[in-house]
């Protein structure tokens, strides 16, 4: 009998798209992959170390999947695997920790699917740095949404005082264009019409002379394809060009999620954030008088040390002043290994929780006014799998989730929706007649 994997996920779009490559190569390795929570053989769980559960979560996620298969070997990989991996050495269960340097050899490691079995202790495979040059994804994954994500870059060189992501991933770089487009063919190929670009730092794709707004220009081209989404990217990475891009372009989303984290110049600084608060303004502002309807995303830290009360204030009035259209709320944790452990004027946590927790009921209420405007507008939306209570939701191109009322499968069906009602979760809409052309569900 096949044996079973199973894969879990913690964190960001760049790890669910890598996932689904590692499950892949499980498949093509002879596993049957199935959904996690259902009895397997193998549990692989993709770790992050932004969060600070990672721990706990990964702690959770094999406890849950040991208690119905308890013969389960467990693999454990991704970002914690590598930042954490003393802390990994001491959760029980745990099989074989492989930091990312070798994250795309991981079934190598494997035993063979008929000699799985638990180890006393887990085998490491782990460098304190990552020096693999090789970016390329070795085969591509099967996305398991309506939008497929595409990696286009890995690794950041920034430095913030509060992240481990270039210790976790490593030092920038750019996958081949020609990957790039082939996976992007392959995807459109078998029915997907948005692809969401996804990276690190993406804004520093480049590979000779083609920069990020070059490879959109060339991913515009590929016929079937009627989104191109760009994800979260660093302010200090956003062009004019890019921004007359978006301005002009059919296919490029009116949508940037640019993280600010905080709204006071001292704390930008003293997170060694490349901008200050102007900077950040101005260009937002640009970019809003350039792109009609852009859809504005930002991440926002709390309690980072040394955040006081006027600091915070500063952060609530940028984010009330303009229109961004919602927003996410960290809460700031100190990671071993990072400068800002170094840092005097830790902020007590309550006091941080209560400043989540305002800038949470900020967000709630930007939501809703993002989603008010539309009111009687007439919206394209590009509608995800599954209903609830009868209801198909989707997202515009400038990212305002929609729900309508239809008994019918929209999965994957670009349609005009006329907004009738608004709420801080999505916007409410009626099908329209008029319709783009169906096309097929993805069955990559
Ligand atoms: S830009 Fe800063 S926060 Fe973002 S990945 Fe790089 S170091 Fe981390």
């Amino acid at each position: 009998m096949m044996k079973r994997a199973s894969l879990h996920t913690l964190g960001c779009r760049l790890n669910q798209a890598e996932t689904t490559v590692l499950a892949a190569r499980l498949q093509r390795d002879g596993y049957r992959v199935v959904e996690f929570g259902e009895p397997t053989d193998l549990l692989v769980v993709n770790t992050c170390s932004v969060t600070e559960e990672a721990e706990r979560t990964c702690r959770y996620v094999i406890r849950k999947t040991l208690k119905h298969s308890p013969d389960a070997f467990v693999a454990v990989t991704g970002c914690y695997a590598q930042t954490g991996v003393q802390e990994l050495r001491t959760i029980p269960g745990i099989d074989l920790i492989v930091g990312n340097q070798f994250k795309w050899d991981l079934s190598s490691f494997l035993p063979a699917p008929h000699a799985l079995r638990k180890e006393p202790d887990p085998q490491v495979l782990h460098t304190r740095t990552i020096d693999r040059e090789d970016f390329t994804l070795p085969e591509y994954g099967t996305p398991d949404s309506t939008r497929a994500l595409l990696k286009i870059q890995d690794g950041c060189n920034v430095m913030c005082s509060f992240c481990l992501i270039p210790f976790a991933r490593g030092h920038e770089r750019s996958r081949l264009r020609d990957d790039v487009i082939r996976e992007a063919e392959i995807l459109v190929a078998g029915g997907y019409r948005e692809l969401v670009l996804t990276g690190v730092n993406i804004g520093r794709y480049c590979q000779g002379d083609l920069d990020l707004v070059g490879l959109i220009a060339q991913l515009e081209t590929i016929e079937g394809l009627d989104r191109i989404r760009i994800s979260s990217i660093e302010p200090t990475t956003i062009t004019d060009t890019l921004i007359d891009r978006m301005a002009s372009s059919s296919k490029l989303c009116p949508y940037l999620h640019i993280p600010l984290q905080s709204g006071d110049d001292r704390i930008l600084s003293s997170m060694n954030r490349p901008y200050n608060v102007t900077e950040f303004t101005q260009l937002i502002r640009r970019a809003l008088l350039a792109v009609p309807h852009l859809g504005l995303g930002t991440d926002i830290m709390v309690g980072f040390p040394g955040e006081t009360e006027a600091a915070f204030e500063q952060t609530l009035n940028i984010l009330q002043a303009h229109p961004f259209s919602y927003f996410h709320v960290f809460i700031y944790s100190q990671r071993p290994g990072t400068a800002a452990t170094k840092l005097p004027d830790q902020v007590p946590i309550a006091v941080a929780r209560d400043r989540a927790k305002r800038l949470a009921e900020l967000s709630r209420l930007k939501r809703l006014a993002f989603a008010e405007r539309y009111i009687g507008s007439t919206v394209s939306v590009l509608f995800e799998s599954g209903d609830m209570d009868g209801f198909r939701s989707g997202v515009t191109a400038n990212f305002m989730k929609v729900s309508v009322s239809s008994n019918i499968d929209l999965t994957n069906h670009l349609k005009e929706v006329r907004i009738i009602g608004a709420s801080d979760r999505w916007a409410l809409g009626r099908l329209t007649t008029e319709s783009q052309p169906m096309r097929t569900v993805p069955m990559l």
